[in-house]
């Protein structure tokens, strides 16, 4: 019979939670979330280690948002603690602000050379304003290029090629498009409105949204174990999108980190900064950066400290995790293939970074589960008997 089905929701990330609770607390229906991984909240997942630090293991997790319905919504499940973001990479020996603001001129330049340069790129793009490098690169004046050229090779080019194990030239230009300076004093990495990081973590959140009486949670399971097993209203798929048509195009190419987790006992925090970035080639420092937990999440409670060394590695299905949709048009070709089967399906809705084969931050992926919920999910299921 048709009242007594559930929705079944593949991942138990940002994305899916957010669906299950919706589903539950606003129409009232019963859920199943399911995730192949033994816990829930995606890459948001945030356990404490052998040693009692608090770790995000899939990699450091900042919240920030300028969406205020983001912030409303998780709010409910949440109390807030102020985060700002603020990074440093080391170039030529010094950790200067990332992305290249005022001061870094100063402290890779030396104050006189640096506020020399300070003055030719304000004169010509304005102040508190982030500016591209490839803009840049294209100013009329001589310097302003060679102050590109030297920001991207010090700053973009290694760290670029250690991330993606391509070239910049091998990636789209949006990827090199992106990368600013900022020409202001103001050196957090975000300028959201919203930055702040959950007070007790991310998995409260996840437990609170999918406390429910109407969800069930089972982890350690993958959607092959359960399709066909049972009928479903309706299916929401937050995997990877070619998995579910198993890959009939061809697989999407992801890229993967391995996180080496150095812990070592300090009452104090062992870095200077939260998290610190290494744009050096590989043969310096084969790992992108560096990520102090206990800076990020204010734990004190503990007498050890625990460090994430990043280094980037190829996807490979079934012995990592597909962590970043590789940005190169060929990619979202072959994801445009998927995507059309998956309009053809009105019994699945795919919703999520891995379904959209892009990369979302948290907010975004709140938003658009909030999004996918009003307009497609709430009108498909109200419209079946209850
Ligand atoms: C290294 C890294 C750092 C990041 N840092 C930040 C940050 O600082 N700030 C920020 O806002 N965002 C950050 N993000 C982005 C953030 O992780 C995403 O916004 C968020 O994960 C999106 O949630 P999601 O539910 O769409 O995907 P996910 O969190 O990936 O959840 C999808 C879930 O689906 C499960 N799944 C997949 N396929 C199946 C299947 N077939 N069967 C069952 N389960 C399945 C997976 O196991 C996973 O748990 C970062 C991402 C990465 C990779």
């Amino acid at each position: 019979m048709i009242s007594d089905l559930r929705t079944l929701i593949v991942g138990s990330g940002f994305s899916g939670a957010v669906l299950a609770e919706r589903i539950a607390a606003v129409l009232g229906r019963r859920v199943l979330i399911i995730d192949r991984r033994a816990h829930v909240a995606g890459n948001a997942y945030d356990p404490k280690d052998s040693h009692g630090v608090v770790i995000h293991e899939y990699g450091p997790h900042i919240f920030h948002t300028n969406a205020p319905h983001v912030a409303e919504y998780l709010s409910r499940f949440t109390a807030w603690r102020p985060y700002e973001h603020r990074v440093r990479g080391l170039v030529d020996d010094e950790w200067v602000p990332l992305p290249f603001n005022m001061t870094s001129f100063e402290i890779a330049f030396g104050e006189v050379e640096g506020r020399r340069l300070i003055k030719l790129l304000t004169d010509e793009f304005g102040v508190e304003v982030k500016t591209p490098i490839l803009k840049m690169r294209q100013s009329a004046s001589r310097d302003v290029r060679r102050i590109a050229d030297l920001i991207y090779e010090k700053v973009f080019l290694h760290y670029t090629t250690k991330q993606w194990g391509l070239t910049p030239e091998e990636l789209d230009t949006s990827v090199s498009a992106r990368v600013p300076v900022h020409l202001s004093r103001d050196d957090r990495y975000f300028q959201d409105a919203f930055q702040f990081m959950p007070s007790e973590g991310y998995l409260p959140i996840f437990h609170r949204m999918l406390g429910h009486p109407l969800i069930e949670v089972r982890t350690s399971t993958s959607h092959t174990d359960v399709i066909g097993t049972e009928p479903f209203n309706h299916i929401v798929f937050t995997g990877p999108i070619d998995e579910y048509f198993d890959c009939r195009h061809g697989a999407l190419p992801y890229r993967s980190i391995r996180f080496d987790m150095r812990a070592q006992p300090a009452a104090e925090p062992v870095q200077r900064w939260t998290v610190e970035n290494y744009p050096t080639p590989a043969s310096q420092h084969p790992f992108t950066r560096s990520t102090e937990f206990r800076l990020l999440t204010g734990q004190t409670d503990v007498d050890w400290t625990t460090c994430a060394y990043e280094y980037p590695e190829a996807y490979v299905p079934g012995q990592n995790e597909p962590h970043y949709p590789i940005p190169r048009e060929e990619n979202r070709a072959l994801f445009r293939l998927y995507e059309a089967d998956a309009r053809k399906l009105s019994s699945v809705s795919f919703v999520g970074r891995l379904a959209d084969y892009n990369y979302y931050n948290m907010d975004q992926a709140v938003a658009s589960a909030l999004a996918c919920f009003e307009k497609r999910v709430a009108p498909k299921l109200t419209g079946i008997a209850a």
